[in-house]
This record gives structure tokens, C-alpha cells and sequence, in this order.
């Protein structure tokens, strides 16, 4: 499949680049946006300044939304607050008839103690999980959130021409709810935001990345982010003394095969050939001293995949797996997928992506390029499960930065060259004007 899909994309890449050479003299990008994204530039990096300095935990995005709703109510943009908790939604109504797309933007910060030099640091603190922390916007979500305002901006400025509606989703706990609450783009469409009128037929959205230059815009079709679910495993023995362990069952040793069969899933039992899958075991406790074998042992962990079918594989194997090891030496093996975290594959429809490469390429010429899949996930993957939808990466690497030492996202050192929100602010509005027009090869 996936070599289909990639003969099928370099086809189009093919066709296009000569289609789009052809009508590069007439067409181009002489349609006015880029006048107006100069204009709407500057607005955006003191958007993000003031989101930088007034970071809010997932779910608490109060100060967030208040502030995200009144520049959207002064575009005169219908806007809808209180979302899935703090999450506001916009529409923005075309003066032309045409089909309904969505922008979405994440706008939760971390708990993280900023440590980076700019006079418009975060000094904000809070409690989570019982712990007094620092916030940081130290995943680039304050720039998600500059950059769709930006877009907003443009596009209302030429809303008597535009064919068609766009829905402006800005969107809470990306990083995902506190424990015991719901939350997310999952909360979001469960909320009808991708049901209601008016009801999109296609989503983009985009991350803001220090891995990558700034300037690059990546795209992938297919799985571009991993699915990522939870994983714990208890093995229960039966508790006897360290000197007789033939009296009892040991859940260590049971555990310690358990962990390295689980490493033959990715190696032995999957086709890699497809795609990349991850096991990865983060957690192991059991036992209270030297001498005695435990009753019990719990492990946690984290799966991987690119693909949803690989995905459903992997979490068979890893369940027969497991229990299978146990049964070897008469313990048992239970194992708990997805009990508090399951994304899906951020997965980027392939007719979409084709339909779009064009105008990306269009817009960004050789500073776009086609991206390896990530294996840290998203929850975007969860508007995918219901509509097509493509999400691009957006390099925020200063030039010459050294890329082994940058920042990466999450990190107190995380910063971004801001001249990558204008490029945030383009490819949107490209994708948002370009579909609208219906724009295709
Ligand atoms: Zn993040
Ligand atoms: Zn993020």
C-alpha cells in the first residue's frame, strides 16, 4: 500500500510541477493574500507574544479563550464559546456559495518552567497533579493559535469573494485532559464541532516543529504521526520465599521474558516493510525486598504504528504476547490497552494531500518537502477519523541552528524564529483559499 501511495504521489508531483510551470505566468500567486498576510504579520507575532506570556494548562485555557474570542468577534466572525470546556469555534460565511472546510488550532500549554531569555517570558505557575508547576507554552501552540488568528484576519478581509465558509476551530488539551476528565479534539468532535452546521467536508491543520528549518513546510500522505495507546500489563504469581521459588510462581522472571517478547512483535511479527511500529515498556514495579518473590508485578507502556490496521495487529499481538509468556510459567498475564490515553493515526488522506500538493507547491516552492512520519502523536488524528484532513509541519529552527543542540519541542529551552508564523499563516490560507476555489490540478 504504502509503495502505491507513493508511486501515486510522485505521479502527481510529476504532473503538477509541469501543470503548474505552464500556468505559473498567468496564474501564480498575484491573488492579493500576499499583501494582506504582510499586513496581518505583525499582529500575529504580538498574538503570540501575549500567548506566550500567558500560558493555561489543557482544560483551563480560560484567559486563552477569552482572548482568542474577542479578536475573532472584532473580524465579525460567528463565534461559539465554551466548546468541549474552553474551546471557541468561529465561523467565518463566504459571500460566494461553496462547499465548508475547518482550520483548527491547539491551545494548551505544558507544565514546564520556561528557561528560555525573552521579555515576553512565562513567569505563570499553577498546581497540576497535586505539584506546584511552571507553564510554558513549550509546544509552539501559542504560535498554532497566532497563526489561525492571522488566517482569520486575511480571509474576512475577503470574505465578499470567498466561495464558501471556513470554520475556525480552536481547540483545548491537545496534551491531553488532566486525569479524570474529557477532553481534546475527541471531546471536541464528540460535541458535534465537525456534525453541526455548517459541517465541514475537509480539515487542515498544521504544527509548529523545532526539528525542521524555519521556512520548510512537510507534508506526508498517510500516516504522517504515530497512534499511540497506553499499555499495562499486570502479572500476577504467587508470592513465596526468594530461596524456594519452585513453592511459588515468579512474576519477575515471568515479566522479564514478558518485556523482551515484546520486542519481537516490531522485529518478528509485524511486516516492516508497511510501516514502523513501537514497543516500548517505561515502568516496571513489583516486589518489597531481596528474599521474597512477589504475588504481583505492573508494567506500563506506550504502542506505536502509522496505520490503523497495523495498529489493531499490534495490540493483538501484544496481548498474546503477553499472555502466552505468563501462561509458559503457569502465571497470568493481564493486559489493558487504551485505558486512559488512545490516539489515532494522524493519518492524511492521500486524495486530500494530492489535491493540495499543487498549491503548496505553489506557495512554497522548494521549501516544501516530503516528511518522514513522526512517531509522537496528535490528537488532529481524531477529526481525520471522521473527515478527510491534512496536517503539515512548520519548521521553527533559527538558519544555522544547530539542529543536534536546538531545543525540541516540550523542552524549557523550546523557542521558535517567528518569521516561521508567516509561513504558519500562508499555508493555511493557501490550503483555506485554494480549496474554497476548488483550485485543483
Ligand atoms: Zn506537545
Ligand atoms: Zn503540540
Amino acid at each position: 500500500m504504502p509503495r502505491q501511495r507513493r508511486f501515486a504521489l510522485y505521479a502527481a508531483f510529476v504532473a503538477f510541477g509541469l501543470a503548474a510551470t505552464a500556468a505559473a505566468a498567468d496564474d501564480g500567486l498575484d491573488d492579493g493574500l500576499a499583501a494582506l498576510i504582510d499586513r496581518a504579520a505583525p499582529g500575529v507575532i504580538a498574538d503570540r507574544r501575549w500567548l506566550h506570556q500567558h500560558p493555561e494548562l489543557s482544560n483551563r485555557e480560560f484567559e486563552t479563550a477569552k482572548y482568542v474570542a474577542g479578536k475573532l468577534r472584532a473580524l465579525k466572525l460567528d463565534v461559539q464559546t465554551g466548546v468541549a470546556h474552553t474551546g471557541v469555534v468561529a465561523v467565518l460565511r463566504g459571500g460566494r456559495p461553496g462547499p465548508v472546510i475547518a482550520l483548527r488550532a491547539d491551545m494548551d500549554a505544558l507544565p514546564v518552567v520556561e528557561d528560555v531569555d525573552v521579555p515576553f517570558k512565562s513567569t505563570v505557575r499553577t498546581t497540576y497533579d497535586g505539584q506546584d508547576v511552571g507553564v510554558m507554552h513549550a509546544c509552539g501552540h501559542d504560535g498554532h493559535m497566532a497563526i489561525l488568528l492571522g488566517v482569520a484576519e486575511v480571509l474576512a478581509a475577503r470574505r465578499g469573494e470567498l466561495p464558501g465558509t471556513v470554520k475556525f476551530i480552536f481547540q483545548p488539551a491537545e496534551e491531553s485532559a488532566p486525569p479524570g476528565e474529557e477532553g481534546g479534539a475527541e471531546l471536541m468532535v464528540k460535541q458535534g464541532v465537525l456534525s453541526r452546521e455548517p459541517r465541514p467536508e475537509a480539515i487542515f491543520g498544521l504544527h509548529l516543529f523545532a526539528g525542521y528549518e524555519v521556512g520548510k513546510v512537510g507534508y506526508r500522505a498517510g500516516g504522517i504521526m504515530a497512534s499511540s495507546d497506553d499499555l499495562r500489563i499486570v502479572v500476577d504469581g504467587k508470592q513465596t520465599h526468594g530461596a524456594a521459588p519452585w513453592a511459588g510462581i515468579d512474576p519477575i522472571v515471568a515479566a522479564s521474558q514478558i518485556v523482551l517478547g515484546l520486542q519481537t512483535i516490531a522485529s518478528r511479527q509485524m511486516d516492516v516493510t508497511e510501516a514502523p511500529v513501537i514497543v516500548t515498556i517505561g515502568k516496571i514495579e513489583g516486589g518489597v525486598r531481596n528474599n521474597i518473590i512477589p504475588d504481583r508485578v505492573e508494567m506500563k507502556g506506550t504502542l506505536r504504528a502509522l496505520d490503523e490496521d497495523m495498529r489493531r495487529q499490534l495490540h493483538e499481538r501484544v496481548r498474546r504476547t503477553a499472555e502466552s509468556t505468563a501462561a509458559a510459567s503457569g502465571a497470568r498475564a493481564s493486559v489493558h490497552i487504551a485505558e486512559t490515553h488512545a490516539y489515532p493515526v494522524t493519518w492524511n488522506d492521500p486524495a486530500l494531500t494530492q489535491r493540495m500538493l499543487p498549491s503548496l507547491q505553489r506557495q512554497f516552492g522548494a521549501r516544501l518537502f516530503e516528511a518522514r512520519p513522526m512517531l509522537g502523536a496528535e490528537d488532529f488524528s481524531f477529526y481525520q477519523q471522521q473527515i478527510p484532513g491534512l496536517f503539515l509541519f512548520v519548521g521553527v529552527r533559527p538558519k544555522g541552528a544547530d539542529p543536534a543542540t536546538f531545543a525540541s519541542n516540550h523542552s524549557p529551552r523550546f523557542t521558535i524564529d517567528e518569521s516561521a508564523l508567516k509561513t504558519g499563516v500562508e499555508a493555511l490560507t493557501r490550503l483555506a483559499w485554494d480549496y474554497l476555489q476548488g483550485r485543483t490540478a
